[in-house]
């Protein structure tokens, strides 16, 4: 017997995610699902990547099964699940996972969200739907117009709950909230837990069971973060030449703002490397498009948002990379949380400016690890500015034993010792080489770090030109991000 059947999950069910190619749950199913089937509140902390949709999804689906029927009527199908996402994306990804897991039942699903022409949205309302998953600002057109009725609703699902939040979505949550019944059932799911996450979660869960997961197979060595320094000026250049000289295939880049998306976009394009920007300002189907591209390999970089990218549910992707940093932590968590995924192994590398080392330092205390800086010369920052944005000697130790515990399983390698680096550049010929063409920038002698003895850490910090061909780091920091934020008072 699967484990998803001991999760005593109905035939129709395990039919289904057996065709996804699920053989075992995942942690936060394995907690999650009993707990729903049993008609408990539950608070969630999990992020997307654990496997989160189908640990509340199979079982809302498995509580709605008797209403099930294969009736014309409407009203043979009122909307008994409701499922609020903060984004788009993650609406239709949810979406797209429930319609899936239901395939062998007679349950209905569709989608609503902004952006995108009401009527047929309206049409599959009036037809009627069982599950709906929506974002809050949309579903609140369709109550005023009346094409939406939520007095049958059973359960009520918040989705990243933490971004809701942040997107100043809960005004509109809570004015939702007050359409529907009093008695139902309520699981919220979020990455992190702020007091007003825990206040959220007292409006409107009942005796809440908790769960808490990290992310789904993340280990120890699943994702490598690395620091680069250099000039805010020079970004773009260096952004370019990592991509191009370690041939980066699928790399999702962040950025601070939607013009700063678009115009690096457009740049990177201007260097040979195809690239494309998804962002708010986009259309609904603009959106998909690139995203789909990006995720059929047509499209190298794609350049995003926070907003944009939340919720984006792109397996394995190899390498995230932080053109701006994130104003707060958690969404370096976030962004990180989508690679090393199902095993793989990720790549989070940051380019730091030095208005930014603030940030860096902020980051590095909330997941509790020093990363490691690499150092890339040439791209306009001289040994000095460098060394100030090097961590501190002794910092990495003191903060691997507050942090031991948390990061479950973070740890730092030995460093190489001196000897077994090169002590001189790599000649061009040692160097990779890229297929798409190279801006006259990368023809430059490239030196390897200016500052090797400045800090022990910057020596675990693996210079481009010591690499191995593979273009990883001599040094692997990894970290258990998921779940890490969790925070229970
Ligand atoms: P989620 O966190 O719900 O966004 O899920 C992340 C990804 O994991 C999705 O692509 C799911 O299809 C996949 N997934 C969910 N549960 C399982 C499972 N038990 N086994 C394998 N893949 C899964």
């Amino acid at each position: 017997m699967s484990g998803f059947a001991e999760l005593n999950l109905r035939p129709e069910l395990l039919r289904a995610i057996e065709e996804q190619g699920y053989t075992e749950p995942t942690p936060i199913q394995v907690q999650a699902i009993p707990l729903v089937l049993a008609g408990r509140d539950v608070l969630g902390g999990a992020q997307t990547g654990t496997g989160k949709t189908a640990g509340f999804g199979l079982p809302l689906l498995q509580r709605l099964l008797p209403h099930a029927n294969t009736s014309a009527s409407p009203a043979r199908h009122p909307v008994r699940a409701l499922i609020l996402t903060p984004t788009r994306e993650l609406a239709a990804q949810v979406e797209e996972s429930l319609r899936s897991y239901a395939k062998y039942t007679n349950l209905r699903t569709t989608v609503i969200f902004g952006g995108m022409n009401m009527d047929p949205q309206t049409e599959a309302l009036r037809r009627g739907v069982e599950v709906l998953v929506a974002t809050p600002g949309r579903l609140l057109d369709h109550v005023q117009q009346k094409t939406l009725n939520l007095s049958q609703v059973e359960v009520l699902v918040l989705d990243e709950a933490d971004r809701m939040l942040d997107m100043g979505f809960i005004p509109d949550v809570t004015r939702i909230i007050k359409l529907l019944p009093a008695k139902r059932q309520g699981l919220l799911f979020s990455a992190t837990f702020s007091d007003e996450i825990r206040k959220l979660s007292d409006t409107f869960l009942n005796n809440p069971v908790m769960v808490q997961v990290a992310r789904r197979n993340a280990t120890a060595d699943s994702v490598k973060h690395v620091a680069i320094p250099v000039a805010r000026e020079k970004k773009r250049e260096l952004l370019s030449y990592l991509v191009q000289t370690r041939e980066l295939k699928q790399v999702l880049v962040f950025t601070a703002t939607k013009l700063g998306a678009n115009r690096l976009a457009y740049q990177l394009n201007g260097d040979g490397v195809h690239a494309t920007a998804i962002h708010g300002d986009k259309s609904q189907p603009e959106r998909l498009v690139a995203l789909n591209e990006f995720k059929e390999g047509k499209v190298r970089v794609l350049v995003a948002t926070d907003v944009a990218a939340r919720g984006l549910d792109i397996e394995d992707l190899p390498h995230v990379i932080n053109f701006d940093l994130p104003n707060s932590p958690e969404d370096y968590v976030h962004r990180i949380g989508r690679t090393g995924r199902a095993g793989a192994t990720g790549e989070a590398i940051s380019l730091v400016s030095p208005e930014e080392q603030e940030k860096l330092e902020a980051i590095e205390k909330t997941i509790r690890l020093t990363i490691p800086r690499e150092i890339i010369t040439g791209y306009g920052m001289d040994s000095r500015e460098v060394s100030s944005v090097l961590p501190h000697a002794g910092r990495a130790d003191s903060r691997r034993e507050r942090g031991g515990d948390a990061l479950s399983g973070s740890r730092r390698e030995p460093r190489p010792r001196d000897r077994d680096r090169p002590r001189n550049p790599p000649s061009q010929a040692s160097r990779r080489t890229s297929s798409v063409p190279i801006d006259p920038i990368f023809l430059e002698p490239y030196r390897a770090e200016t500052t090797r003895s400045t800090s022990a850490a910057a020596s675990s910090g693996a210079n481009s030109g010591s690499k191995p061909a593979g273009g990883k780091p001599a040094v692997q920091i990894a970290a258990l991000l998921g779940g890490m934020r969790f925070k229970t008072k």
